[in-house]
């Protein structure tokens, strides 16, 4: 097959939702697609405890989480699916959100009884200033939920995006008779159990399924499906590529019901690998040359072996086992020897891939997150790597004074690697960190102590909304406590709100400073 046809089959993408909503459900059900997993239940193992005999690292262990669930690989008919896992919960760090920019598209999970949520928010947003084309999947029909209109509306007022359902539920929870498929022109019958019969819209009117056809929930559908035909918007393919509109598919991941349909309609839709952006204009997927990017480092917890593991994702060439790469930041050249697949229950070595797929590769202590990898004479970069606004924040200090140095080291080195953000405070100097999530500070402590040999203390100043200053010249004494300056790595000026409260007081009394947020989409 040739680079070109490999890359078209290819479909990468991430699972975004809410805690709760189903994504360890549903991704379940995929793998089963692709026969990764033989029977429903071995993934939910890890919260079981399942996973916990990776030797990878402490806290994976202790957490349950495992490096080789972040990424899942398999042929599903004529396509090659890569899904990466987006960690949630109190593992929720900046890499689930570095993950959303090593993906072509994303599937949205949606709880029907609970509709849009905090964790969806954040994600989306991501997406939305990435223009990823977002599927959604509303989860949870067989269980009462908000009315179908409901949710769309919800979706489209608080995600600002155009829904278009691929198909439309008849009843839910207790009534739930199934959906009508627009897309397919038939009706798929929801029987209560794995089975779904297919029945084309013109067979509707037999005989039957009178009792269903005559189910007050049957006629209530199908009076909304021409509400929607007369007054919903049109499907643009275009629309959704852009990740304007996004295909609304319902369903339920556990039943299972309507996930074949879903996810045989959004391989066929969603985009293969694209052109990307570098220092040397678009690199296309199909060139030649091996390229790609690394978007997250995983570092071995296990002091016996600290080896680490660079997540990179292919973006262009085929990538050989053992080839000689460069490194665009430093010109330096590397044999990549090491280099794993992950699958759902194993680690495999990789001997070759393309644009789309993502590989481990063994990481000499060499790698900084957004780094370039090129094959040849290539000299370019990709586009650097997004801040994510952190909201975590704590101010950090070595326990033994004496160990200042290495304190200093540390921290320098952990921020370079993108575990971690660092700011100052205006005048006192003093170090604040600042996360995405808890996970990085249980991260951040034990590397601190194993591999540098550092003790800390954090003591948290809670969650704060960071807004940037533009202005080279600030006013200190607008600050205080609760709005507190701080200055990042390359010495901005940002000011971290106690609360929603304090921002809009401060925006209503100094409307002359200029504050960015950094998830702002234009
Ligand atoms: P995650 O936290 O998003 O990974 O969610 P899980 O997949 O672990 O699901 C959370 C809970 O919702 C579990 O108890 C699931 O069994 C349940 N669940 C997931 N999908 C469905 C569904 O379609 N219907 C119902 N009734 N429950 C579901």
């Amino acid at each position: 097959m040739s680079i070109h046809d490999e890359v078209t089959r290819r479909r990468t993408f991430a699972i975004i939702s809410h805690p709760d909503a189903g994504k360890t459900t549903l991704t379940e059900r995929l793998l089963l697609f692709g026969n990764l997993i033989r029977s429903a239940g071995t993934v939910k193992g890890k919260k079981t405890g399942k996973y916990a005999t990776s030797d990878w690292m402490e806290i994976e262990k202790q957490r349950g989480i495992s490096v080789t669930s972040s990424v899942m690989n398999f042929p599903y008919n004529d396509y090659q699916v890569n899904i990466l896992d987006t960690p949630g919960h109190e593992d929720f760090s900046e890499d689930t959100y570095r993950t959303l920019t090593a993906v072509d598209s994303v599937v949205m999970i949606i709880d029907a009884t609970k509709g849009i949520e905090a964790q969806t928010i954040k994600l989306f947003k991501v997406c939305r200033m990435r223009g990823i084309p977002i599927f959604t999947f509303i989860n949870k029909l067989d269980r009462e939920g908000k009315e179908p209109f409901e949710l769309m509306e919800e979706i489209e007022q608080v995600l600002d995006i155009e829904t278009y359902p691929m198909n439309w539920p008849a009843g839910m929870g207790k009534r739930f008779l199934g959906i009508f498929d627009r897309y397919g022109e038939q009706f798929i019958k929801y029987n209560g159990n794995e089975e779904e019969t297919v029945i084309p819209y013109a067979e509707l009117d037999s005989p039957d399924y009178r009792e269903m056809t005559e189910h007050a929930s049957f006629s209530t559908a199908q009076e909304e499906l021409e509400l929607l035909d007369e007054a919903g918007d049109d499907f643009s393919r275009e629309a959704v590529l852009k990740g304007k509109q996004t295909p609304v598919f319902f369903g339920s991941a556990l039943a299972p019901f309507g996930v074949q349909t879903f996810f045989d309609t959004f391989v066929s839709m969603a985009p293969a690998p694209t052109p990307r952006k570098s220092t040397e204009g678009v690199v296309s997927p199909d060139n030649p040359d091996f390229s790609g990017f690394i978007f997250k480092i995983q570092a071995n917890m296990n002091p016996a072996h600290r080896d680490r593991v660079a997540f990179l994702r292919v973006c262009s060439g085929k990538f050989e086992r053992g080839m000689t790469v460069k490194l665009a930041r430093t010109g330096k050249t590397i044999k990549l020897a090491q280099t794993q697949q992950f699958v759902a229950s194993s680690r495999d070595t990789v001997e070759e891939a393309f644009a789309g797929d993502i590989i481990g590769v063994y990481d000499p202590n060499a790698y900084r997150i957004g780094d370039t990898l090129i094959e040849g004479k290539g000299d370019f970069e990709y586009a650097e790597l997004p801040q994510f606004p952190p909201e975590l924040f704590k101010k950090v200090t070595a326990k033994n004074v004496m160990k200042s140095k290495q304190f200093k080291k540390g921290i320098d080195q952990l921020v370079q690697e993108g575990a971690i953000q660092l700011f100052k405070h205006f005048r006192s100097e003093s170090y604040i960190l600042g996360a995405v999530g808890e996970l990085q500070y249980d991260v951040f402590k034990y590397r601190m102590k194993n591999e540098y040999n550092v003790e800390v203390m954090l003591e948290s100043i809670g969650e704060r909304i960071p807004r940037w200053l533009t202005a080279d010249k600030v006013d200190e004494s607008l600050f205080d406590e609760r709005n507190l300056l701080v200055r990042d790595r390359e010495d901005n000026y940002l000011v971290l709100f106690k609360n929603e409260f304090s921002l809009r007081w401060f925006k209503d009394n100094h409307p002359d400073v200029e504050l960015i947020d950094l998830f702002e989409v234009n």
